[in-house]
């Protein structure tokens, strides 16, 4: 125990689980929050709301309204916040291994809350694809793609009227065709109307990730929206081509990966169990199998009593049960199980001024569920303490930002 024989909480990562703990923490009677020492460590005092992500893209919305600025959580739960990402865990000795931008620091932890999401793993696409790690442009981490579309404007010409000049269109691919890939794509396409844009994708018929009849709907939507969907696997990539799998090459001024969730290198190192896919493997509990001091939640976790999606829904459904269990445990009182939501409800973003919605059989589409969709969004936002307005801005996710400098040089 950290002196004065307090325990010491140290949470990991700023995701969709992890504000309803930092909310949590924020509102507990002094008595039961003076009982324990919480530590946040995370690359920016922000969460990135995902589920606008694509509103970002297509110009609807600004930083600001994307995002939730943790600093009153933070203040109001007298959280010891470290600027920084965890880059070992050592289970055995209890600690964390911290790099921040004055250098490394060694936390001890009683209590361990990873929160940290999936990552694009840029060497291992470069093995797979390569190429993909100097031309390619990333979606993860999510904190990096005001950077990102700064850098993807430098490679287009027709961003927003700027043309240079150039006759030919800008020629974008987007390489992965889940419902990510999908949204990105319209996204863009609202955003680009000049650009040639192609969706990326060995499976034909919408993104695999939704249900069957939803997938038909987005289908019709890249359809009508002139996104030319080439089914194919992306290979190898260059300044000027993207080359599939089949031999077939087109040419690409800019090629955005939205490729799955991958697990972080460094909890491959951490001795935690994983699942076959390398994610942390939790109970119901949201709690490691292997270290009962361990909790997680969000994209980092993985079930091992069911299959649960990698999606914010899911992240943000399980973060109260992972907020009780984790300030439970640091008191010795019973835990309580997560039961996920299953694939049945959500909306998916057209970037068209429509959404699309599911629940159980039913499916709605058109301006009603995009408005329907936003005020979901803003109740999300708002609870948090997101005013639309927050003060997150453009410099507070640096373009060469800890994590994403890091994330490039694996
Ligand atoms: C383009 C795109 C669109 C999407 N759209 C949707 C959507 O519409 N709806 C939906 O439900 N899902 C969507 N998703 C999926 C969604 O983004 C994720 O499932 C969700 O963000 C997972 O939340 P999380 O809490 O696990 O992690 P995140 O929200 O990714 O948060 C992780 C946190 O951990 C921090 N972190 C990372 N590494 C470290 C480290 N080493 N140390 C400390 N902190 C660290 C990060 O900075 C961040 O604060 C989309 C994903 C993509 C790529």
């Amino acid at each position: 125990m950290t002196a004065p024989d307090l325990p010491h909480i140290v949470l990991l990562g700023a995701g969709h689980a992890q504000i309803h703990l930092l909310a949590r923490l924020a509102k507990l009677p002094a008595r039961r929050r003076n009982a324990m020492l919480v530590t946040l460590v995370a690359p920016y005092p922000v969460l990135v709301y995902a589920r606008r992500i694509a509103g970002l893209v297509a110009g609807r919305y600004t930083l600001a309204e994307v995002s939730v600025s943790l600093d009153r959580l933070i203040h109001s739960g007298r959280i010891d916040y470290i600027q920084g990402r965890a880059l070992e865990i050592d289970t055995a000795r209890r600690r964390v291994l911290v790099q921040t931008r004055q250098g490394g620091r060694d936390l001890h932890y009683d209590l361990l809350g990873v929160d940290t999401g999936a990552v694009m793993d840029r060497h291992q696409l470069e093995q797979r694809i390569p190429g993909a790690r100097d031309h390619g442009l990333f979606v993860r981490p999510m904190e990096a793609l005001p950077a990102l579309w700064d850098r993807l404007r430098a490679r287009t010409n027709d961003i927003e009227g700027e043309g240079t000049g150039r006759p030919a269109p800008t020629r974008i691919a987007v390489v992965g065709g889940g419902a990510g890939g999908c949204e990105l794509a319209l996204a863009l396409r609202a955003r680009l109307p000049l650009a040639e844009i192609a969706l990326i994708e060995p499976r034909a018929g919408g993104p695999a990730d939704l249900p069957r009849r939803v997938q038909r709907r987005v289908a019709r939507w890249l359809n009508e929206a002139g996104v030319t969907t080439v089914p194919g696997a992306c290979s190898a990539l260059d300044a000027q081509s993207l080359h599939l799998a089949d031999g077939r090459s087109l040419p690409c001024d800019a090629a955005l990966f939205v490729t799955g969730p991958q697990p972080p290198a460094w909890l491959g190192r951490a001795g935690l169990a994983l699942d076959g896919g390398g994610f942390l493997a939790v109970n119901r509990w949201q709690q490691s199998l292997s270290h009962p001091a361990v909790f997680a939640a969000g994209d980092v976790a993985s079930r091992v009593d069911q299959r649960v999606p990698r999606n914010a829904v899911q992240a943000i459904a399980a973060g109260p049960v992972y907020a009780a269990n984790l300030l439970a445990a640091a008191q010795g009182k019973p835990l309580r199980g997560h039961t996920p939501p299953g694939r049945a409800s959500g909306f998916f973003d057209g970037s068209n001024g429509r959404a699309i919605a599911w629940r159980g059989a039913w499916v709605f589409q058109g301006e009603w569920v995009a408005r329907w969709k936003n005020a979901v969004d803003r109740r999300f936002l708002r609870t948090f303490g997101g005013t639309e307005n927050s003060s997150a801005r453009h410099g507070d996710f640096a373009p060469a930002g800890l994590l994403e400098k890091s994330e490039q040089s694996r």
